[in-house]
């Protein structure tokens, strides 16, 4: 699975430099939380989002620690 981002209007900026030079990675925790990886070139400052919301790098290891059920 390989998809295209930066060409759909979708186009993330850092947070932390502004620049638009940032990868977002889609990622299914072990429980079936999908959350998005992203990643900015420019300063790699990286980050985590859950339904478009800021997910703090903890509350993904706990997601991830979650046992399924
Ligand atoms: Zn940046």
């Amino acid at each position: 699975m390989n998809r295209k981002l930066g060409e759909s209007g979708s186009a993330l900026v850092c947070a932390a430099c502004g620049a638009n030079n940032v990868i977002e990675i889609e990622l299914a925790l072990p429980d079936g939380t999908e959350v998005h990886f992203c990643s900015c070139h420019q300063c790699e400052t990286r980050w985590w989002q859950r339904d478009g919301k800021d997910l703090g790098l903890d509350a993904v290891l706990d997601l991830a620690r979650k046992p399924r059920g």
